[in-house]
């Protein structure tokens, strides 16, 4: 029942002791944690809705402390898993024969489009996801349900009892309060040809990039082409097997066509992958040999696959890590919502930075040949660049977080003397931090005598601009009455 809450915040399991109040429920469906987590699954109380709208059963009236174990009436990890897996979106929203008329409409679709016009294809597109702005769950435009559950979890097992405070080890290295990555799905020759281009562009704000590659098909990809993505530093991924929209149409075809995107994975040294157009099947997974994976959107109400893993932060499939994809595509940005300002990913990273996570892009070099799309772009970068320069992004490469995650999943927290210490691959480059309650809310408390001179301020979970300009460090005496038994007060630890 623990698992889910220990993978993500890595905190020893003595401090996440679960057990079921009563029998679960034979259906699974939608209920409440609280007022803003919705889950989806089996419950012992009830009742449990159908759609994830409406009035809904809260669980959290039926939390209960014993002792040293949380008594929940669900299993958080069934549910973390069933968000994360998108099982809840084969019921509700859309629903039997429906989803499926759908679904048959996007495959006739892929298989005319290269013989359509651009404006005909927007067009098409739009009346596809004319209905985006209806649906209820995951959330628009960030989906946090994932964060929000885990940090409820935690709040209540410091409430419940017995704990002040609840060590884990920090999201990102060096104690930077969240990451970003910047992708760029190579989708025609004329992309291709715009590649040096847009790697002038990243480079003059400092930034490096992934570069998915479609392999067949679509345009020939030359080795001076890869080597020179290589030799400037940045990272190339593959993109599909040849972008037809069909790769998860059917589970014999994916089989033969995964033998040969592994193969090309080999080939371009690439360990990351990324499906056309977003679509996927988590469940097929084992079949892909690659590290990791960024086919998944947090809430995909623009994508042609609805659904969405309801979280910005990694997460593992099997041996695959997933990165989901957290802003909008510039492809919905420009032409779907005709937008050509940063506003609506501006509004992403704030609410991805709230929650410490991840915030994703994918931006083609097709689309950035258009002069109005590319100074979209040079804002978003030069966005990002100054949240770096302040310290509150770490800014990396897909495979650098891939590392970066793998190796805090292996860390493990231990009491050494009055400390807790990391052990582990990496751990000179991990943060100890500690999970308090501050006026009855979840905040985190990161040692700064381990993060170096950063003084960003979090409370509540939440950034607040105006704190980070004027850095509260918890004192000694405050912290002391918030230690567990035995511990001492460490040096200058600050609240995230
Ligand atoms: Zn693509």
């Amino acid at each position: 029942m623990n698992s889910a809450l220990l993978d993500y915040y890595r905190c020893p399991e003595t401090f996440a002791d679960f057990t079921l109040t009563g029998n679960l429920s034979g259906d699974s469906g939608y209920f409440q944690f609280g007022l803003d987590a919705i889950c989806y699954g089996q419950c012992s109380g009830g009742p449990l809705a159908r759609h994830a709208t409406g009035e809904l059963y809260d669980a959290l009236r039926d939390v209960g402390a014993d002792q040293n174990t949380l008594g929940l009436p669900f299993n958080p990890s069934e549910i973390i898993a069933n968000l994360r897996y998108e099982r809840y979106a084969s019921s509700g929203h859309e629903v039997g024969a429906r989803r499926y008329a759908k679904l048959a409409l996007q495959r006739a679709y892929y298989s005319v489009r290269p013989l359509l016009m651009v404006s005909v294809r927007k067009y098409l597109q739009r009346i596809q996801l004319r209905d985006w702005k209806e649906v209820p769950f995951p959330n628009w435009p960030v989906d946090l349900t994932v964060e929000r559950i885990l940090g409820k979890l935690l709040a209540t097992l410091l409430k419940a009892n017995l704990i002040d405070r609840i060590p884990f080890i920090w999201f990102w290295p060096n104690g930077y309060p969240s990451c970003a990555m910047i992708t760029h799905d190579v989708e025609t020759a004329a992309g291709r040809n715009f590649c040096s281009r847009l790697m002038n562009l990243d480079d003059s704000c400092r930034m490096k990039s992934s570069f998915q590659i479609v392999p067949e098909d679509r345009y020939s990809v030359p080795q001076s082409f890869l080597d020179e993505i290589r030799l400037r530093g940045f990272e190339i991924n593959v993109h599909d097997l040849n972008h037809d929209g069909r790769l998860f149409n059917n589970r014999e075809q994916f089989l033969l066509r995964a033998e040969r995107i592994n193969r090309y994975g080999r080939e371009y040294k690439a360990s990351g992958f990324r499906s056309a157009a977003l679509y996927h099947n988590l469940n097929w997974y084992d079949a892909l040999d690659f590290s990791y994976d960024m086919s998944v959107p947090s809430v995909g109400h623009l994508e042609a696959q609805r659904g969405g893993c309801c979280s910005v932060m990694p997460f593992f499939v099997g041996k695959i890590l997933e990165l989901p994809v957290t802003a909008t595509q510039d492809y919905s940005l420009f032409h779907i919502l005709n937008q050509y300002s940063t506003d609506l990913w501006r509004r992403q990273v704030a609410q991805i930075m709230e929650a410490h996570g991840l915030a994703s892009f994918i931006v083609h070099p097709d689309y950035l040949i258009e002069a109005r799309a590319r100074d979209t772009y040079k804002s978003l970068l030069a966005f990002l660049e100054n949240l770096r320069s302040e310290g509150k992004v770490w800014l990396a490469l897909p495979r650098e977080v891939n590392e970066w995650w793998r190796a805090r999943s292996q860390m493990k927290l231990v009491c050494q003397g009055n400390n807790w210490v990391i052990e582990g691959p990496q751990n000179d480059r991990a943060r100890v931090a500690y999970a308090v309650l501050e006026g009855g809310r979840l905040a985190y408390v990161l040692d700064s005598h381990q993060a170096s001179a950063r003084r960003m301020v979090f409370r509540n979970g939440q950034i607040s601009s105006s704190a980070a300009r004027q850095p509260s460090v918890l004192t000694e005496s405050r912290l002391r009455q918030a230690l567990p038994l035995g511990l001492e007060t460490k040096r200058n630890e600050q609240i995230f």
